[in-house]
């Protein structure tokens, strides 16, 4: 008699070929349960069967020279339709079921069969653990527990089968990209040591892998970035990540290679830090950059002598030195001079950053008072805060009043920095506004805070504002002038002088730009005389 189907046929068939063992190669374990199912017994056969859409397919089968049967005659079709229950037949042509079955009729001449099924997690009867013979026989019930604690156990061979199966697959899969990536993937010891590298990595260094071993990341970075490199590995052991972090690479042959690294830190099973790198090349970008730069910079030169003579010669025909102009032809020339500084203010800007980023600025440090050089900064830029009728006001708070406040930077620079703060502070100050500057001693510090009551900074440009050409919107550079240089220039300058800069704001309420430079009243305050 055929068996019928289980109720959830389809979707155990679907579950059963995800296995991926159906037709797959003969394998010891799966041979030696069923070996172990037939010794236990004592029968003549035994099998590990699953039972396919037309065929039950044997994993396994000891003591018969067949690898699989047609469903229609298996008596494992019938086992797997009580998924909770052995399936025992102990005379087969007593049963009505197998009576007629060829394998009962024919030579095969089965007798007894007693088929544990094969029931996974979810609850899906694959097919069964059996021993069969070709006499009557009877099981007793301690045979019966053990061969379905073998079944048991055959389930479980095939969940491990296959979550390895995943396991190969997901590490094919890491190990492709890890081999593919056209980015260096590098694996350091807290000391510096190469773990692990991708060929990407290797290549780039010029090193093959086995060189590569004997080597540590201070072997082949130069020695100016040593201590950036230690900021870096502080960083990432605190926080367990670091990066975006430029630096070079020395390759084998010598050459500095420029690299974009990002890392996270890790920890081995065995409780030991590790960093995992991934390692950018981007020396085409560095190549791209400077030729920008060095067009940039040559335009700007060849800009530059042009423009100086227009504007001085509107200037002068505005000024009226040179007679009158009519009126007709004034408002024009007004406009065409206003223009022209503009540009000129913008070239300046552009030289300005070329030199910074060629590092070919010099900074000429000098120990001096700071009081100075910020009343000279509000004197300085006291016309143009009239033309916005916007007042200039200078407050001081010190810890010790008859001292000056003493600072190591040059001069030139700073009045650089405070003319971008002050004229920024103006342009935006309502008309009739004031902007406050309030020198602070904080310890070994001091502040310089430029305070305005305007827009103030919005928060989705809050993160942009040091960067180079960004302005808030662009019709506020049009209203305003300016050229989204200024910011960029002053942080660098600022930073170049050893101090840091920064602003305050809340919308609405106005702005505070500051900078802020150490001390250098004691001689021990003095930083090393620089650039
Ligand atoms: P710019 O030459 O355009 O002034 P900056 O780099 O000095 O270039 O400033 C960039 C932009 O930052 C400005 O265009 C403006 O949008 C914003 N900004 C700077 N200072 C202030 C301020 N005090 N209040 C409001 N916005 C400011």
């Amino acid at each position: 008699m055929k068996a019928a189907l289980p109720e959830n046929e389809l979707i155990r068939l679907a579950h059963l070929r995800a296995l991926n063992v159906l037709d797959s190669e003969r394998e010891q374990s799966f041979d030696d349960i069923a070996y172990l199912a037939m010794t236990v017994c004592a029968t003549s056969m035994a099998m590990v069967s699953l039972i396919d859409r037309d065929r039950q397919w044997f994993k396994s089968c000891i003591g018969l020279d067949a690898t699989e049967t047609p469903r229609d005659v298996a008596f494992c079709a019938h086992a797997i339709l009580q998924p909770t229950e052995l399936l025992v037949v102990e005379d087969a042509t007593q049963d009505p079921r197998f009576s007629d079955n060829p394998n009962v009729q024919g030579d095969a001449h089965i007798r007894f069969y007693a088929g544990a099924p094969l029931v996974s997690r979810q609850g899906y009867a694959f097919g069964t653990l059996c021993v069969v013979d070709t006499v009557p026989r009877q099981l007793s019930s301690t045979q019966l527990n053990q061969l379905q604690a073998l079944a048991r156990q055959v389930i479980q061979l095939l969940e491990l089968r296959e979550a390895n199966q995943a396991l190969q697959l997901s590490q094919h899969k890491l190990m492709t990209l890890y081999s593919q990536a056209p980015v260096g993937i590098v694996l350091n010891d807290l000391d510096g040591r190469f773990v692990e590298f991708n060929p990407e990595f290797a290549r780039l260094t010029g090193y093959s892998p086995a060189e590569m071993r004997q080597l540590s990341n201070a072997d082949i970075t130069p020695e100016e970035f040593a201590s950036a490199d230690a900021y870096q590995l502080q960083q990432v052991v605190a926080s367990g990540r670091y990066g975006p972090y430029e630096k070079q690479y020395k390759s084998k042959t010598g050459a500095l290679i420029p690299v974009l690294l990002n890392g996270v830190l890790i920890k081995t099973p065995a409780g030991e830090a590790q960093i995992w790198t991934f390692v950018q090349d981007i020396s085409s970008r560095k190549r791209a950059e400077q030729l920008k730069n060095d067009f940039v910079s040559a335009v700007s030169h060849e800009l530059r002598t042009p423009l100086t003579s227009i504007s001085g010669a509107l200037g002068l025909l505005v000024s009226g030195k040179l007679g009158d102009i009519p009126a007709t032809m004034e408002k024009m020339l007004v406009i065409a001079h206003k223009n022209a500084l503009r540009l000129q203010e913008l070239i300046n800007d552009l030289l300005d950053m070329e030199k910074l980023i060629a590092g070919k600025m010099e900074f000429d440090m000098e120990r001096q008072p700071l009081v100075p050089i910020i009343e000279q900064a509000l004197e300085i830029n006291k016309a143009y805060a009239d033309n916005f009728n916007v007042s200039l006001h200078l407050s001081v708070i010190a810890n010790e009043q008859d001292m000056p406040l003493m600072v190591s930077l040059d001069a030139h620079r700073l009045q650089q920095v405070m003319a971008n703060f002050l004229s920024n502070a103006i342009k935006f100050s309502p008309p009739g506004g004031r902007v406050e500057v309030q020198l602070i001693q904080q310890q070994r510090e001091v502040k310089i805070a430029v305070v305005d009551h305007g827009p103030g900074i919005s928060e989705e440009f809050r993160a942009r504002l040091f960067q180079k050409f960004t302005q808030a919107d662009s019709s506020s550079s049009r209203q305003r002038g300016g050229t989204g240089l200024g910011l960029a220039i002053s942080k660098t300058f600022v930073e170049r002088m050893h101090g840091r800069i920064g602003f305050d704001s809340v919308p609405g309420q106005g702005a505070t730009f500051y900078a802020i430079f150490p001390l250098a009243n004691r001689a021990t305050d003095l930083p090393a005389h620089s650039q």
